[in-house]
């Protein structure tokens, strides 16, 4: 079976847009052409708004155990095609094809998790005020549903959003990003072939997701939208849904600090450190931005990274053994190397890297900088490439005050032995995650999510499934 789709996805049918426009996508490691989408716009939101809407009746109506059994076929035939679904992600996006893999299989668990989160969807009997009393909480589904989604994790990103929106009764138009739209129409091709019913399932592809995040924000049929990406973003979408006073999670970005005490296991800690840095080529929003460093191991440490750092291999995706595939784009390199610029005319030093890859335009080397301070952009903004900014503190006070320093709040990672201090540091730092010596946090049975300004609801677990369920409290009276 071929996956690859052009076409976007409403109610059922693949379609092109109203004006028969489409928008180009290319590789990022290559240049080359790919293929092209449809460019949609409002109107084609409003038809997939209202598609969902005439879906909604019978899926919130339908059992647990059907809409499990559908998530369960889905998920069936995602891992049949994983490997297919793999190479359209590195084609498309550009990361190893293994960390492509890696990610389908990630996203895939998220399908099966929440087939089984279905049937556990459970309400309360409360006890009456008065005898002739009965208090019950039912959970019903949100809705229509519009799902919003980035261009680092495209399966993944889609599919812990979508399987705790359709276990939970709702339907939903997701709207992939520009750069990444082949993953979203493959899925929702396997989705179809699954047999979930027309316009359960919709995808809007288009360039102008500003038209489009605003007729979903203002849709008075669309009853909530779930957005992973920018922080910037993620406000504009606030703002814009005030007027319909609609639900919102938000998974915006982040600003992880990653603190060495000096009990610390130094090679776990460079092990957490490679895993939370590079992957992804640095563009994940749980990356480690910030590393701060105890005085008495920061010089070992250090030497240590940058060893660790020259190892990486940068390339294609496609090729073997690569760790470090292209940034996403021309933007994205601008971005690093006015970062990196920054930080050394502010006093930055430079261990390895701190430059564009001869391989091509949008490969940045790997790069390890210390003598990192406030004052400089890359303390204040997300990398969102691979470079790693060092810094060194005194004492813990120091180190939680400086981790605490920023208006993110969405992972952050630290490493010592010290039972006392994990439990001080742990309880002191403002943020939504903590990883406890361990560089890795995403897994399908953790609330993933932040708090501050990288948003709010939380994505997997027991948890996930509440973001799309709304609370009904009935009182039956006069009972006699
Ligand atoms: P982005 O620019 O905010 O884009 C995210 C999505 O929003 C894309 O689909 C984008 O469409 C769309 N969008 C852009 N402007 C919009 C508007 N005015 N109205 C409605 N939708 C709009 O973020 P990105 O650069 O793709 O992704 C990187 C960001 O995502 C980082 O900040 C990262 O930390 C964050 N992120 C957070 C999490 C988390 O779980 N907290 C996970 C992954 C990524 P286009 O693609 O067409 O621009």
């Amino acid at each position: 079976m071929n996956c690859f789709q052009k076409r976007a996805y409403i109610n059922g049918e693949w379609v092109d847009a109203s004006s028969g426009k489409t928008f180009p996508v290319y590789n990022p490691a290559t240049g080359e052409y790919i293929d092209e989408v449809p460019d949609m716009g409002e109107a084609e939101t409003r038809f997939a708004i209202d598609a969902a809407h005439e879906a909604l009746k019978n899926w919130k109506n339908s059992s647990a155990a059907d809409r499990s059994h559908l998530l369960k076929r889905w998920h069936q035939l995602l891992l049949e095609h994983k490997n297919e679904l793999a190479r359209i992600l590195t084609t498309e996006q550009g990361k190893p094809l293994a960390e492509a893999l890696a990610e389908v299989k990630y996203g895939i668990s998220y399908i099966e998790w929440f087939a089984e989160e279905a049937r556990r969807i459970y309400g309360d009997i409360i006890p009456g005020q008065d005898a002739s009393k009965r208090i019950m909480v039912v959970k019903e589904a949100v809705g229509v549903v519009g799902l919003i989604t980035p261009w680092n994790f495209p399966n993944a990103m889609i599919a812990r959003k979508i399987g705790a929106a359709l276990a939970a009764g709702c339907t939903v138009v997701v709207k992939p990003a520009e750069a990444t739209p082949f993953s979203a129409l493959a899925m929702a091709f396997l989705a179809e072939k699954a047999g979930f019913p027309k316009g359960v399932i919709n995808v809007v592809t288009t360039s102008r997701p500003d038209e489009v995040g605003a007729e979903m924000c203002t849709h008075s049929k669309l009853r909530k939208i779930s957005f992973t990406g920018s922080t910037e973003v993620g406000k504009i979408l606030m703002r814009q849904s005030a007027g319909t006073v609609k639900r919102l999670s938000l998974e915006l970005g982040g600003n992880a600090p990653f603190i060495v005490f000096e009990d610390a296991d130094i090679d776990a800690a460079i092990r957490g450190l490679m895993q939370s840095k590079y992957r992804n080529s640095g563009q994940t929003c749980v990356c480690a931005n910030r590393i701060l460093v105890h005085n008495s191991i920061h010089v070992h440490f250090l030497r240590r990274l940058t060893e660790e750092t020259r190892k990486l291999k940068i390339g294609n995706g496609f090729e073997e053994l690569v760790d470090i595939g292209p940034l996403i784009n021309d933007e994205a390199m601008l971005k690093m190397e006015s970062l990196v610029g920054d930080a050394l005319a502010k006093g930055a030093t430079c261990h390895t890297g701190g430059k564009k890859s001869a391989l091509g335009p949008r490969f940045y080397e790997p790069t390890v900088l210390s003598g990192i301070t406030d004052e400089m952009t890359l303390c204040k903004e997300e990398i969102f490439g691979p470079v790693s900014a060092v810094s060194s503190f005194d004492t813990e006070e120091e180190a939680i005050r400086m981790a605490n320093n920023t208006n993110f709040g969405l992972a952050a990672y630290f490493y010592g032995r010290d039972i006392g201090r994990i439990y001080r540091v742990m309880e002191a730092l403002e943020f939504g995650m903590v990883g406890v010596n361990t560089g890795l946090l995403s897994t399908v049975t953790a609330p993933f999510g932040g708090i501050k300004e990288s948003g709010f609801g939380r994505e997997g677990s027991r948890y996930g499934v509440e973001e799309y369920l709304n609370m009904k409290y009935i009182c039956i009276g006069d009972i006699k």
